[in-house]
């Protein structure tokens, strides 16, 4: 019998994810349906309810409802580590016992995006991750976890401190999650947030874009000089160039935007639901062709 899943959000009919899981679904040879659901801004929960009656077996979660997707899942256990310090989900779970796990796969494709496509190896580089929104708390944890060194940049400093307090709130990060990482032994590590004026004089091997100033056309205001002798600039916006991306190109950065993320999050979901993991490249490389 097929399965079902869905991506739910509002708006939605733009979302790329129907496209990304088929492809999935015919390489892995997977029987699944894939489908894209506009829940009314106060309706999310009841969507949810009504999929888990109809008996599908997960979906994604896009803007706005990641934050009310979060607080779905009970008790703690049913709630991944990244899901918990960005207080947000994107994955849900519904098992054959009825329980609801959730997680936040945004971070983990970033991680797999910048290390297997872009082929950049995070270990002791200086990464600045630029803004403290929903989409790159879910990506601190991860980054934590590749042994990068990591300073957080937003607009309001303030903004930023209260969300990354979460991390300082953290005692019950197990080892296992962050085996391997120099943060093992000291895993309350405050981050470091400043803000764009302080950044003078600092030099990044990687920057990422995790604000939402791309779409609203703006530029975060960077010093030319930010970024150091190949230097990757990434943005997680994807589908056109962002003053971001045009201004690293400027200074003669790698630049690369979040399609791959897009992709390797969804993969993870995919993995998460399925066990199987699909072959990311060709589904890139199939998308931009298709643009
Ligand atoms: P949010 O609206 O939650 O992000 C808000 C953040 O952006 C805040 O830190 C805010 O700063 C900062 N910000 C907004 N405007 C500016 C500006 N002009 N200059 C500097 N900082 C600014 O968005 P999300 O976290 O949900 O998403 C962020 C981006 O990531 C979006 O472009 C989204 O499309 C993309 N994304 C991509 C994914 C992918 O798979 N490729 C997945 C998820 C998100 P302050 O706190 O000071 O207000």
């Amino acid at each position: 019998m097929t399965d079902k899943y869905a991506v739910i959000g509002n708006p939605i009919s733009h979302s790329k994810s129907p496209q990304i899981h088929q492809m999935f679904a015919e390489q892995t040879e997977q029987d699944i349906s894939y489908e894209a659901i506009l829940a009314p801004l106060n309706g999310f929960v009841a969507t949810i309810d009504r999929l888990r009656e109809e008996g599908y077996k997960g979906c994604s979660v896009t803007v706005p409802f990641k934050f009310e997707a979060y607080k779905l899942a009970t008790p703690k256990k049913n709630k991944s580590f990244p899901a918990r310090f960005a207080q947000s989900a994107n994955t849900l779970i519904f098992d054959v016992n009825k329980s609801l796990k959730i997680n936040n796969t945004d971070g983990d494709g970033l991680i797999r995006d910048i290390r297997k496509n872009w082929a950049f190896k995070l270990k002791g580089k200086r990464v600045l991750l630029m803004g403290a929104g929903g989409a790159a708390l879910g990506a601190f944890l991860p980054l934590i976890k590749s042994n990068a060194s990591i300073i957080v940049v937003n607009r309001s400093v303030e903004n930023a401190k209260i969300k990354t307090d979460n991390f300082v709130l953290f005692p019950d990060i197990p080892k296992s999650y962050l085996k391997k990482s120099k943060y093992t032994d000291n895993a309350k590590k405050e981050p470091q947030v400043i803000g764009y004026q302080s950044l003078l004089g600092h030099k990044f091997d990687l920057i990422i874009n995790a604000t939402s100033s791309g779409l609203s056309d703006e530029m975060p205001p960077l010093p030319p000089t930010i970024f150091a002798p190949n230097a990757l600039a990434y943005d997680m916006m994807y589908g056109r160039e962002t003053p971001f991306m045009k201004f690293a190109r400027d200074q003669g950065a790698q630049v690369a935007d979040g399609l791959g993320m897009l992709v390797e999050q969804a993969a993870e979901a995919f993995y998460l639901w399925r066990g199987v993991r699909p072959d990311t490249a060709a589904v890139i490389a199939a998308l931009r062709n298709s643009a």
